[in-house]
C-alpha cells in the first residue's frame, strides 16, 4: 500500500526533528550594517557573530546538538585515565568505521598535525583529491608539497557530473609516477569540501587504493563529511541504492589505512576530532605525539563529556532521514540562488552551496577582489555572512608538472540542524538584491595579509572610483 504520509514527508524535505531550545537572532539596520562592515575591515573574519542574521561562514562546530547529545554531556566521566566516556567514544568510532585504534584530538587539525609530523618530511609530496586548507597548511608546514589531483569537471559549474569530488585517476597515476619515491601519502577527502562540497564515488575510492598499492603508498581518509559522502553514494551510485548508510561507510573506509576526522562536521558536535587506524604501531606513535601536544591518550585535549557527545553524534549523523533533510535543505538553498539568477556549482553538494563569483562581478579583475565585494554586498544587503575566498590549488599538467589553479568562489556553508527553509528563502532573496547592485562595486584592495592561512586574518579597503 502507498504510504502517502511518507511520500509527503520525503518530498517536502520535512524536518525529522522539532525545536526544543531557540536562540534569538537579530538583523541590524541598514546604516548599522554599513558601520559594522567598515569597522570589520570589510572582512568576514572581523564581523561579530551577534551582528549576523544568517551565518554561512562555516558548517564546522556550528551544528545544533540533540537532546541525546546534551544528556550524554551530563554523563561525562571526567576521569583523566581511561574514563567511561573514552570507552563510549572508542566504541562508537570502532563501530562506525570498523577501525580498532582510536586517538581523540581536540579538533581535526590537531589530528592533521600529528599525522603529518609522522608521515611527511621535507621534500615529500602529498596527493589528494583536494586538500582542505588546514590540511594543505600542515603539509606545507612539514616542508611537503600538497598536490590536488582533481578532475576538470570541477571548474565547470554546469557539468552535471554526480561525483565532482573524485580523483582524476590518470592525474593520480601520473603524479605517483613522476614523484616516485617522494609520495608520503594519498589523502581521500570525503566529501570533497572545497571542491563544491562534492562527493567521491566508491568506484573512485577503490581505484585510488589500487593505484596507491601499485606504488606502495599509504591511503588515508580526511573523513570530516563521511556520512554525507555515503548518502550521495547511496543516492547517486549504481548498486548502492539498497545498502544501509553504515555499511557504505565501512566499505569506504575498508579501502584506507586509516583516517582522521574533524568531528565538528558530520558528528554534529561543537568541538572534537580523532585519528583511527588498524595499524597498531602507527597508533602508538600517534599516541606518543598526542601526549606531547594534546593530552593523555584517553582524552586528547577534550573534556571527557565532549567524547560522549561525539559518540552519540557519530551515530546520529548516519541517520538516513537526517541526511535526506540536510542534503535537501542545501539543495533548497541552491535552487533559491538559481531563482535569483546566481551561477552555482551543480549538482548541489553536501554541506553548502558554491557561488561563481566571477559570473557575479564580471567587471572586476581578480586583483580587485570580487570575492571580498561579494562578502561585503551580502552583508550590506542582508546581514548574511558567507566564506568568500580565493582557493588556490596545485594540480598537475599533462607532463606531471605543477599547475596552479586559482578559483574565486564563495562558499555558503550550512550549519547542521540550525536554519529553516525560510532562512534559505531569505538568503536567496538577498542574493537577488546582491545581483542587482553587483555592477556598482568598484572592488577592494588588501591592507593586511599574513603568510600562513592569510585568509583567516586578512583586512581590506574599498577601491575608490
Ligand atoms: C574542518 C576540516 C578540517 C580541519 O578540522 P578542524 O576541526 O577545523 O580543525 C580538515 N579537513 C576537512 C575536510 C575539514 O572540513
Amino acid at each position: 500500500m502507498i504510504d502517502h504520509a511518507r511520500e509527503l514527508f520525503e518530498s517536502l524535505i520535512a524536518e525529522p526533528y522539532r525545536t526544543k531550545v531557540v536562540e534569538r537572532l537579530r538583523l541590524p539596520e541598514r546604516a548599522e550594517r554599513e558601520r559594522i562592515l567598515r569597522e570589520a575591515f570589510y572582512s568576514p573574519a572581523y564581523v561579530d557573530a551577534r551582528d549576523v542574521y544568517v551565518d554561512f561562514a562555516t558548517d564546522s562546530g556550528t551544528g545544533a546538538m540533540s537532546d541525546d547529545q546534551w544528556s550524554a554531556l551530563m554523563k561525562g566521566d571526567e576521569a583523566y585515565v581511561r574514563s567511561r566516556s573514552f570507552a563510549a567514544f572508542e566504541g562508537a568510532v570502532r563501530e562506525v568505521f570498523g577501525l580498532q585504534h582510536v586517538i581523540p584530538t581536540h579538533q581535526g587539525r590537531a589530528a592533521e598535525n600529528i599525522v603529518m609530523e609522522l608521515l611527511v618530511k621535507k621534500g615529500d609530496v602529498v596527493l589528494s583529491n583536494t586538500h582542505f586548507d588546514t590540511t594543505k597548511a600542515h603539509v606545507e608546514h612539514r616542508g611537503g608539497l600538497p598536490i590536488d589531483v582533481i578532475g576538470d569537471t570541477l571548474w565547470d559549474f554546469a557539468t552535471p557530473d554526480p561525483f565532482k569530488g573524485n580523483f582524476d585517476i590518470a592525474r593520480l597515476e601520473l603524479a605517483l609516477e613522476k614523484y616516485r619515491g617522494r609520495v608520503a601519502l594519498v589523502i581521500v577527502t570525503v566529501l570533497n569540501n572545497l571542491a563544491g562540497s562534492s562527493p567521491v564515488s566508491m568506484a573512485n575510492i577503490r581505484d585510488v587504493r589500487r593505484a596507491a598499492d601499485r606504488h606502495g603508498v599509504k591511503v588515508m581518509f580526511d573523513a570530516a563529511r563521511f556520512a554525507e559522502n555515503a548518502y550521495f553514494i547511496k543516492t547517486r551510485e549504481e548498486g548502492y541504492g539498497d545498502k544501509p548508510i553504515p555499511e557504505i561507510v565501512r566499505e569506504m573506509m575498508s579501502y584506507g589505512h586509516g583516517l582522521w576526522m574533524s568531528a565538528k562536521k558530520d558528528a554534529i558536535v561543537n568541538t572534537g576530532g580523532f585519528i583511527a587506524t588498524d595499524d597498531e604501531a602507527f597508533a602508538r606513535r600517534c599516541q606518543e605525539k598526542l601526549v606531547l601536544y594534546e593530552g593523555f591518550y584517553t582524552y586528547g585535549g577534550l573534556a571527557r563529556r565532549d567524547l560522549e557527545a561525539v559518540a552519540v553524534g557519530l551515530r546520529e549523523g548516519l541517520d538516513e532521514e537526517y541526511l535526506r533533510h540536510r542534503v535537501g535543505l542545501v539543495a533548497y538553498l541552491g535552487e533559491a540562488m538559481e531563482r535569483a539568477g546566481i551561477v552555482v556549482s551543480k549538482p548541489f553538494g553536501g554541506s553548502g552551496i558554491f557561488v561563481d563569483v566571477a559570473a557575479l562581478y564580471p567587471h572586476l579583475k581578480p586583483e580587485q577582489l570580487p570575492n571580498v565585494a561579494l562578502f561585503c554586498d551580502l552583508y550590506r544587503e542582508g546581514g548574511v555572512r558567507a566564506g568568500a575566498g580565493n582557493f588556490t590549488m596545485h594540480t598537475v599538467g599533462p607532463d606531471g608538472s605543477i599547475v596552479d589553479k586559482v578559483f574565486q568562489v564563495a562558499r555558503f556553508a550550512v550549519p547542521r540542524r540550525v536554519y529553516s527553509r525560510a532562512h534559505m528563502e531569505y538568503v536567496g532573496g538577498v542574493m537577488a538584491r546582491v545581483r542587482e547592485v553587483a555592477a556598482q562595486s568598484r572592488g577592494y584592495r588588501v591592507t593586511y595579509m599574513p603568510d600562513v592561512l592569510g585568509h583567516f586574518f586578512a583586512k581590506f579597503a574599498p577601491l575608490d572610483a
